[in-house]
């Protein structure tokens, strides 16, 4: 008899699940030298953000000014906005999907559920690899690494190596949080089905399926705000259930009840009552439930409500959060604010940035297991601000940083937490992370040559912060041909630039409709929204040479015509006594506007090194 086709995996780092948290981690570990493995179970990338599901990715900024989420995130927000203006989510997929297939160093097993693992035969709390079955080919994939960071959300990882986890609402005695209960409970945030609908120019009937829930009523619908098809910037998030159960083992359950429940919503938006929805019809609705809580890991460090707001400072801090602590309660649709569930949300805004430290990344007792996204090691209420989807797309670039790190000093991650932190720090703020209260080094090149500008005034460019924050600007506003020069003693070798640009992190310059500007991928689509309601940061700096002055000539040594990332990172490989930025026009030589539509050049940063 033909047995089951095996493939083994060797790698330095090995990822589960490939949601936001899964896909930075595994990124940037590969883009700091690690062999990644990344093992996702679905066919697309993203996880809740995923055309399966249809989350928007919300984070620090969403609420709070200038706090918007940078690094690879941006980049992948940038990208979105460039490549794919009518937000359409077969482009957002395949971004996503090229994204990784496409990055050096990552060994990509999509359709594969990680199932199973091995402990190390000299250490009973070391893991020594991980297998999953690979539904499309039946194949067995096993994965060897050295750390394993699981990003599925579910901890999977969790009970199949003995790693300590909770599940549920911890007491409010035992971190000293005024959300927390009288008494701990297992309870949790539910899970949700999405629907997108689309306006059309004419009458559009619906009838639901016969097993379907009837709300004739809102009261039946536990007055659940339904306004939604008014409001591009909302969605049916309150289809929720799952709470008062098992969200991993009842999922099957939870999503036929929700079917019926999702159904009967759009029922009653089109058949019971006026909601203005005559002409709009029903573009999609999903059948796998967006998970919003099940396992989350003790680390070394658990984060608490009182960290969260008292923006705790830690000296490992490799990430931050900024979304309000919103706290969905257990009983979910079916709950209207009765005494024994109280009430559906639990909400509290933030005004500043928390730092999160590198110690809620790993496990207390399983040494090389890593983990960033909605499982890190945090209290059910510093959770409910932590989880979205901007906060761990930061967690995940950290953990894959954290990790390649480690792996490149042969350290397991408690190991570099103490003895190499300062270089994954260092390594994140170079890569375009913010970290409250730390400054990013200049290159040693840029820090001894002499700085000048033909236009204003350029000293911040050198300040080791890259976005606006706290009441300071940070930035360079520069003109076009007016170049930014790094004169040197005498001729150096100049092996490449980093440049950050404004991006627009609170993406107020854009035309179109400002309140689909924080909503990377809206899911109501009125008649009203054409292609230019969408748009792109106007401030972004499209195009600007580089020249380099050797043997008392200036010569052009980078050229970009269409930049549209936030941050540019390239070499040079010249040697020169003088390097200079030129922003240039974007409309031939006569026009003054060098970016997307803004006459000014708004640059936080120009770095030789
Ligand atoms: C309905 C809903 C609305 C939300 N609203 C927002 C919002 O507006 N903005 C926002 O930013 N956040 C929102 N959130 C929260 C956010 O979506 C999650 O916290 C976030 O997706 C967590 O990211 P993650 O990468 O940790 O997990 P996930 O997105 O859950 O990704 C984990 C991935 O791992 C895969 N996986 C699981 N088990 C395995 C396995 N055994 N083997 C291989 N792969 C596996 C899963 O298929 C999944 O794709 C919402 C969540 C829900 C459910």
């Amino acid at each position: 008899m033909e047995g089951l086709r095996q493939i083994h995996h060797e790698a330095d780092v090995c990822v589960i699940g490939g949601g936001i948290g899964g896909m930075l981690t595994a990124i940037s570990a590969a883009r700091h030298g690690a062999r990644v493995a990344l093992m996702h179970d679905r066919p697309v990338l993203g996880g809740n953000a995923s055309s399966e599901i249809r989350m928007w990715i919300s984070g620090a900024g969403t609420r709070v000014r200038n706090l918007q989420e940078t690094g690879i995130l941006e980049e992948l927000m940038l990208d979105n906005m460039y490549t794919n203006p009518d937000r359409s989510w077969p482009m957002w997929d395949a971004l996503l999907y090229g994204k990784v297939r496409f990055e050096p160093n990552i060994d990509l097993i999509l359709n594969c559920a990680c199932s199973s693992l091995e402990m190390s035969g000299s250490d009973p709390c070391v893991i020594e690899s991980v297998s999953g079955f690979q539904t499309t080919t039946y194949t067995l994939h096993t994965v060897s690494a050295a750390i394993f960071c699981d990003c599925s959300g579910d901890s999977i990882l969790a009970p199949l190596s003995g790693a300590e986890y909770r599940v549920g609402r911890e007491a409010a005695s035992e971190y000293g949080e005024e959300f927390g209960l009288p008494e701990a409970d297992s309870r949790t945030m539910g899970m949700s089905l999405m629907l997108q609908c689309r306006e059309t120019d004419h009458k559009v009937e619906f009838t639901p399926p016969s097993w379907a829930y009837r709300f004739d009523t809102d009261a039946d619908m536990k007055n659940k705000p339904h306004e939604c098809l008014l409001k591009p910037n909302t969605n049916f998030y309150w289809i929720e259930l799952g709470g008062m159960r098992d969200t991993i083992h009842d999922t099957e359950e939870i999503r036929d009840e929700l079917l019926k429940i999702a159904y009967g919503v759009w029922d009653h938006m089109k058949n019971r009552g006026e909601h203005g929805a005559d002409n709009w019809e029903l573009e999609w609705l999903g059948f796998l439930p967006g998970k919003r809580e099940s396992r989350r890991y003790v680390g070394d460090y658990v984060l608490t409500q009182n960290d969260v707001e008292n923006c705790t400072p830690f000296e490992d801090t490799v990430a931050y959060g900024g979304w309000q602590i919103d706290n969905h309660l257990p009983g979910g649709f079916f709950t209207d604010g009765g005494a024994d569930q109280g009430g559906h949300l639990q909400k509290r805004r933030l005004s500043e940035p928390y730092p999160i430290p590198f110690r809620c990344l790993y496990s207390r007792n399983i040494r090389n297991l890593m983990f960033a996204g909605r499982n890190i090691s945090a209290s059910h209420i510093a959770f409910a601000s932590s989880r979205v989807m901007g906060t761990v797309g930061v967690l995940g670039q950290a953990c894959g940083t954290g990790a390649a790190v480690a792996v490149k000093h042969g350290l397991m991650p408690r190991e570099a937490c103490s003895s190499a932190i300062g270089e994954i720090q260092d390594a994140l703020l170079e890569d375009d992370c913010f970290l409250p209260g730390f400054r990013r080094k200049n290159y040693p090149l840029t820090e001894n040559a002499r700085l000048s500008c033909e236009y204003g005034e350029c000293g911040q460019l050198r300040n080791g912060l890259d976005r606006r924050i706290w009441g300071s600007d940070n930035g360079y506003f520069g003109k076009t041909g007016k170049a930014v020069i790094y004169e040197f003693p005498s001729p150096v070798y100049v092996s490449g630039f980093r440049l950050i640009v404004d991006s627009d992190l609170d993406r107020e310059q854009i035309d179109g409709n400002p309140d689909l500007m924080h909503i990377p991928m809206p899911l109501f689509r009125a008649l009203g929204y054409n292609h230019t309601s969408f748009g792109f940061p106007k401030c972004l700096l499209e195009r600007f040479r580089i020249e380099a002055l050797a043997d008392g000539e200036w010569k052009t040594v980078y050229t970009a015509e269409d930049n549209h990332q936030r941050m540019v990172r390239e070499k040079l490989g010249v040697t020169a006594s003088a390097v200079r930025l030129i922003p240039e026009a974007t409309w031939g030589s006569d026009a003054l506007i060098n970016t997307y539509g803004s006459a000014v050049a708004h640059i936080f940063s120009f770095d030789l090194f």
